[in-house]
């Protein structure tokens, strides 16, 4: 069991309404405020490709294109979806990138760039879920040993305005022995992560890995046996809680890992901590954010749309063929070139396809709003309204919607 401590000395979050464990807020990073709940789209900045294109590469080109608003796009503005991005370390480690090429690659901050009109809140995830499934983050290609110093130099190149320590995720298999070697591996990071950064230059978050309350109150034991009291009370700004990805088809799990870390970042003092769920998005984004998560990350509107799925809402996709694009009155669906891109007269795939991410990604981006508004109401009414009018209604979803009333939400009225 942790212990209650003074609070956390931290400007960067202010929780604004609360439903239950529901909560709106507005988290300040550098110099932009972001509002939560929030959705992180992961965005590939480096995509196997070169300044020129872009650094290009299909699909991830179009995206940065939209996120420029480039006359190829027919020049919308599509920045208020791009309010903050996520991007990892370990997007370097998928290309065979050359030692040159890397070298090119990180010598400017993303945002400082000429190519890219970004301004938005830049999330660098440090790449440690390369580790699961015995598999490694191997900077090998360019000739670089991958530590929690590269990291953290390769972070700060890049110019993340938010950072997280190198993290060995566990897996659900793992036994209580290798949970415990893994929260260890994860600490030495962390103590190195809090002496390698500045927290006046980059906002600092910690990663947390569990599925319930007792695994995720021993690593951060674990944590706390290697960093310190203080340090574990007041260097961070936030929490991410991984290790979720495998568990994402079973809703149930989510709820449980989310809401027993908020249980577990509250009984510890760091109720004001906002909390980020790494990796999961969709349709589990309303359920855990009733039960306390503040922000989201996920790829799933670019991998929908590889795989030929048009969002139709935060729950339901529809095969690309069947789709009427005179329903949506999104600005990608209310623009004839892009419409007739997606209906296959494109010169590229990557058109077509880029044209529904960004398409998938607004569903995503606006639906994440109506939740941030449903909390806002006074009281847990808007938000069990909320779950009345879109996941009750689907019947895989209803019981994970009527169990997070009833324990989050102080029940149906
Ligand atoms: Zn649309």
């Amino acid at each position: 069991m942790g212990f209650k401590q003074k609070q956390h000395d931290n400007n960067g979050f202010e929780i604004a309404n609360q439903a239950g464990a529901a909560r709106t807020g507005t988290l300040q990073v550098g110099d932009t405020e972001l509002k939560t709940p929030n959705l992180f789209p992961v965005v590939n900045f480096y995509a196997g490709g070169t300044s020129s294109s872009l650094y290009g590469g299909g699909i991830h080109r179009t995206m940065k294109e939209f996120m420029n608003g480039d006359e190829v796009i027919n020049g919308g503005d599509y920045s208020e979806y791009f309010d903050g991005v996520m991007t990892s370390v370990a997007s370097l480690t998928d290309y065979g990138i050359t030692k040159e090429r890397y070298e090119e690659y990180i010598d400017t901050p993303i945002k400082e760039r000429d190519l890219f009109d970004f301004d938005g809140v830049l999330f660098i995830d440090s790449g440690g879920f390369k580790f699961l499934g015995d598999k490694t983050l191997d900077g090998s290609d360019f000739e670089v040993d991958v530590d929690q110093r590269t990291i953290i130099e390769i972070q700060r190149k890049l110019g993340a305005d938010l950072v997280l320590n190198l993290d060995r995720p566990i897996e659900p298999d793992d036994d209580y022995e290798t949970r415990i070697q893994k929260a260890r591996m994860t600490a030495q990071n962390v103590d190195q992560f809090l002496e390698l950064t500045d927290r006046q230059k980059q906002t600092r978050y910690l990663t947390l890995h569990g599925y319930n309350y007792s695994m995720l109150n021993t690593f951060l034991t674990e944590i706390e046996k290697v960093i310190g009291k203080n340090r574990v009370h007041r260097e961070f700004d936030g929490v991410a809680l991984g290790s979720l990805v495998p568990l994402k088809d079973n809703k149930g799990k989510l709820i449980t890992a989310v809401s027993d870390c908020r249980e577990v970042l509250d009984d510890w003092g760091f109720d004001d901590l906002p909390l980020h769920v790494l990796g999961i998005s969709s349709s589990a984004i309303p359920l855990l954010a009733a039960v306390g998560a503040d922000t989201f990350d996920s790829s799933s509107y670019l991998h929908a749309a590889i795989n030929g799925k048009y969002h139709t809402s935060l729950y339901n996709t529809e095969p690309l063929d069947d789709v009427d694009f005179s329903n949506c009155d999104c600005p990608v669906c209310s623009d004839d070139k892009l419409v007739n891109w997606m209906e296959g007269d494109a010169e590229y795939q990557k058109d077509k396809l880029g044209a529904v991410s960004m398409h998938n990604l607004i569903i995503q981006k606006e639906e994440i709003s109506r939740v941030r508004e449903a909390i806002s109401k006074s009281g847990t009414d808007g938000l069990i309204e909320y779950f009345e009018q879109s996941l009750s209604r689907h019947k895989s979803m209803q019981q994970h919607a009527h169990r997070v009333v009833n324990d989050s939400l102080g029940g149906y009225f």
